[in-house]
């Protein structure tokens, strides 16, 4: 069914607490932790706790839980203490995207270019 946990997801996994993440903020539908593998100071991914594949299917499911995500992507940069910062999507595998639950990447604490890679 639309937005349950999948037994074979990395990020079900670490919303219901199965794999350890460096978890940096909760709400009642999305958690928001570090990414194991960081591509600035601070990079923190902000998941719901629904499953849905990417961001686009996300948003057109449950609105209210994309703009939940959007402004949890907000409260991280204020926790972070980030005055400029990226929130990027990858959607598909040719725009990078590896993991197939919906995350945000929040991204700064050095310059960034533009345009992206
Ligand atoms: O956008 P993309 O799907 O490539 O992002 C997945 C991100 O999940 C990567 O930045 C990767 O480092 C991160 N990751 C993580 N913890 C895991 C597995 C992947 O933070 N256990």
């Amino acid at each position: 069914m639309a937005g349950e946990p999948q037994d074979d997801c990395l990020f079900c996994k670490v919303v219901a607490g199965q794999i350890p993440a460096t978890v940096v903020r909760e709400t009642e539908t999305t958690v928001a932790f570090r990414d194991i593998n960081p591509q600035a100071p601070t990079h923190v991914l902000v998941v719901p706790r629904a499953h849905y594949r990417d961001i686009a299917t996300l948003a057109a499911a449950e609105p209210a839980i994309t703009a939940d995500l959007l402004h949890e992507t907000g409260e991280v940069a204020a926790q972070e203490k980030l005055d400029s910062y990226r929130v990027v999507f990858n959607t598909g595998s040719g725009a990078g995207q590896t993991v197939w639950h919906a995350h945000a990447h929040v991204l700064g604490g050095r310059g960034l270019q533009w345009p992206p890679g």
